[in-house]
Parts: C-alpha cells; structure tokens; sequence
C-alpha cells in the first residue's frame, strides 16, 4: 500500500520533502528528509499521509492512536478521523525521560484495540517503550505506523508500516546508494 508517486511528486514540490543524501543519528542514509515542523503545519499534505495510514488498518477495528510527540499528534488526529468509526487519539507525553499517559486518558487504553504512530520512527527507543506501556495497561496493539522508519521493520513483535520506506529506504551505510555513487558526504541531520 505505497503512497501514490503523484503524491511524492506534490510533496518534492514543497519543502516538506527534500531530496539530497542524509545521515539520521542512528547511522542509517537516506536519500529524502521529511521536514516535520512543516508537514505538522500543513494539514492537507497530513491528512494525505494520515489517509494512507489508515487505509492500512481499516479491517483492524482500531478504536484509539496513541503517539508519543506533538509531531505524532497532528497526525494521529488525522488517522483517527479516517478510521471507521473513528478512533480516539491519546498523546502519551515524554516526561523527564518516560513516556506518562495522563490518569483522564487511560480508559481510552485499557482493553482497548490500539494503533501506535508517530511521524517518524528514528532509533525506535521511543515507539518499543511506548508498545510496553501499551501492553501493560491491557491494550491490544494491532501495529505501529510512521511516515518514515530508520529503525528497521519491527519493533519489538510488531510489524512498522512506514508510508516512505518503499520509495526512500533508511540505508546502512554500507549498502547506501547516495555514499556509493559519490553523492559526497551526507548532510548530518540532527535527530
Ligand atoms: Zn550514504
């Protein structure tokens, strides 16, 4: 379920999506960089991605988006509003290194069939203790869903769905294309 190219040419048009040669944190390469203090600021480009999230998970009966950022949140509203019904969305705040969920918050976890997503997935630290607080508060996480993943294609026992993977893979330098083809040194991104 790729994202359709004409919305990755629409997309490379804008800001929002710069083609070039980067190096995230992790260590991986990639040959996009998705800016995402604009794509938050721009919901029509949003709800095209958030669309393309939801329609992965329409048979799963998600009732409630969790995401761990404000980034994440603006997108997850979006998800939510797609699903059928609609599902609530929870913004499960980074606080002094953990991740909290406020008390008001919880019933829309426990026991409930939960989608995680957030923009995007870098290390993966954040997103697998997010699936473990899921977890122990009784949630059923049918999977976890970002636009972009540096972080491999499973966290923990889940499968990531990430909408750009297909056309931009997150490469080990070893195997990254831009570093073979002597693109020059990869611009240093700093997340
Ligand atoms: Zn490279």
């Amino acid at each position: 379920m790729d994202l359709e190219p004409a919305l990755i040419r629409q997309l490379a048009a804008t800001d929002i999506l710069r083609y070039g040669h980067f190096a995230f944190r992790t260590g991986r390469h990639s040959a996009a960089l998705i800016d995402r203090d604009l794509l938050l600021a721009d919901p029509a480009t949003a709800s095209h991605f958030a669309y393309n999230i939801a329609k992965n998970y329409f048979t799963d009966r998600v009732e409630t988006v969790v995401t761990p950022s404000i980034w994440g949140a603006g997108l997850a509203q979006w998800i939510g509003y797609f699903l059928e019904p609609k599902a609530k969305v929870v913004d499960a705040t980074p606080h002094d290194g953990e991740i909290t969920i406020a008390e008001k918050l919880l019933p829309l976890i426990e026991g409930k069939r939960v989608l995680l997503a957030d923009n995007l997935i870098l290390s993966g630290q954040t997103m697998s203790r997010l699936l473990d607080l899921t977890k122990e508060r009784g949630a059923t996480v049918v999977g976890v869903a970002t636009l972009w993943c540096a972080a491999g294609d499973q966290i923990g026992d889940m499968p990531v769905y990430a909408a750009l993977n297909g056309h931009f893979p997150a490469w080990a330098p070893d195997d990254c294309p831009g570093c073979s083809t002597g693109l020059g040194d990869p611009e240093i991104v700093p997340y």
